[in-house]
């Protein structure tokens, strides 16, 4: 019998979809996001500070998992990937949803940056951790890293992603992949345009510069024959510009 802790919420952002993903190992994939509120990082390339920042506080809800999983089955009467992202959706109590929606079919994603290991990620279908290079600004606890790698369960697809805006962050790449040499790579070429926090700040991207930067990287991963890697764009930035809520 599934055990449900009492008047445990989520604090949500946004719940929207479904849209194509446009990153990691599920780029391309149908699904409904569920972006949670609250992250513990504060990257200075950020996309998604309407999700971290406290300000925003005020349009963030707090949601029961019945409540969350009503959401997504009215947006996907169809069973369908859902993706929990952030803010750093690891701060929130998901199990109880991931369950309950797997039970109908619904297949779970997380992407969280690493910092925070939760029991529940063992019952997910894709596990997408994302250490922040130092463009971020953010330093890596690496043994937390280590946790949050480990965690997946037997059904677990587990992946690495890493966003390279230049040198420094791809030699951060070839550090991290070395230090996990079984785990798959991804690479994807960073937006050095976000979005700021407020729903009007939906600046344009600079889509050639993107492209410029994805050849850059692309021919930097073939040169040095790093041929276990990955390499994506932000499909979704490409497709759907800076706009939030797709
Ligand atoms: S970890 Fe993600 S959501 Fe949090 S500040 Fe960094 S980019 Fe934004």
């Amino acid at each position: 019998m599934r055990t449900v802790a009492k008047g445990q919420t989520v604090t949500v952002s946004e719940i929207f979809g479904p849209v194509i993903q446009g990153e990691g190992g599920v780029i391309g994939r149908p699904t409904v996001f569920v972006r949670t509120g609250g992250c513990d990082y504060r990257c200075s390339f950020c996309d998604s500070l309407f999700a971290v920042l406290p300000e925003h506080r005020g349009s963030w809800r707090k949601m029961g998992t019945e409540e969350i999983f009503g959401e997504v089955r009215r947006l996907s009467p169809e069973p369908i990937l859902v993706t929990l992202s952030g803010g750093n959706p690891a701060l929130q109590p998901l199990g109880d949803l991931i369950r309950r929606g797997r039970e109908r079919g619904y297949t779970f994603a997380i992407e969280t940056q690493g910092t925070v290991s939760k029991p529940w990620f063992a019952e997910l279908d894709h596990l997408t951790i994302s250490p922040k290079p130092p463009s971020s600004k953010m330093e890596t606890d690496w043994e937390k890293l280590d946790l949050c790698v480990a965690a997946g369960g037997t059904g677990t697809e587990v992946i690495l992603k890493v966003v390279v805006m230049d040198d420094v962050d791809y030699v951060y790449a070839r550090e991290v992949a070395a230090r996990y040499p079984g785990v798959p790579m991804y690479l994807q070429v960073g937006n050095d345009n976000p979005p700021g926090a407020a729903p009007d700040d939906a600046t344009e991207p600079d889509v050639s510069g993107l492209l410029d930067r994805y050849a850059w990287l692309a021919e930097k991963v073939v040169a040095d024959r790093w041929n276990g890697v990955t390499v994506l764009p932000q499909l979704h930035v490409l497709v759907y510009g800076n706009r939030r809520g797709v």
